[in-house]
């Protein structure tokens, strides 16, 4: 069975961990007791999948550990938060460390606007979204939550189709 190596990054608080528990429920059913919990079974287009997903917590101090993780994800989803304009603004340079880690501007990544749910609390626009993921070589783009359940497992779905097609 193929594994994907995805990490989860982006400020504190904009629902990493939120998003990681939510695939955890959902695929808690045909987990693999033989694997740790951090490895999810799924099935993606009729093809089981391994995936392991890092949900990073801003701890890691050292350069040389992000560096690490950065080197070894092979998909990466870069979450901000409708509801706070700093979370979206710091993505910039979290993506730009990640293709220069990688060396190359053809990395498998998913640009995400979460706590979608919180529409009276918005201030990042869908179409500001839309347009950075435009920027950002037609990365891929999409709205979700948590607390609600939209888009979720979408998220891991697209970096592993991404992942196939390289
Ligand atoms: P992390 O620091 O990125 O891991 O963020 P957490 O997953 O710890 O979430 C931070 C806070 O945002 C918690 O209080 C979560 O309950 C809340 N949260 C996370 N995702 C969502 C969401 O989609 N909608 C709403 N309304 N709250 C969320
Ligand atoms: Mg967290």
């Amino acid at each position: 069975m193929r594994e994907y190596k995805l990490v989860v990054l982006g400020s504190g608080g904009v629902g990493k961990s939120a998003l990681v528990t939510v695939v955890l429920s959902f695929t808690q059913s045909i987990n693999m007791s033989s694997f740790p919990p951090s490895f999810q079974q799924v099935e993606v287009d009729g093809q089981q999948c391994m995936l392991e997903i890092l949900d990073t917590a801003g701890t890691e101090q050292f350069t040389a550990m992000r560096d690490l993780y950065m080197k070894n994800g092979q998909g990466f989803a870069l979450v901000y938060s409708i509801t706070a304009q700093s979370t979206f603004n710091d993505l910039q340079d979290l993506r730009e460390q990640i293709l220069r880690v990688k060396d190359t501007e053809d990395v498998p990544m998913i640009l995400v606007g979460n706590k979608c749910d919180l529409e009276d609390e918005r201030v990042v626009g869908k179409e500001q979204g839309q347009n950075l993921a435009r920027q950002w070589n037609h990365c891929a783009f999409l709205e979700s939550s948590a607390k609600s359940k939209i888009n979720v497992l979408d998220i891991f779905y697209d970096l592993v189709r991404q992942i196939n097609r390289k």
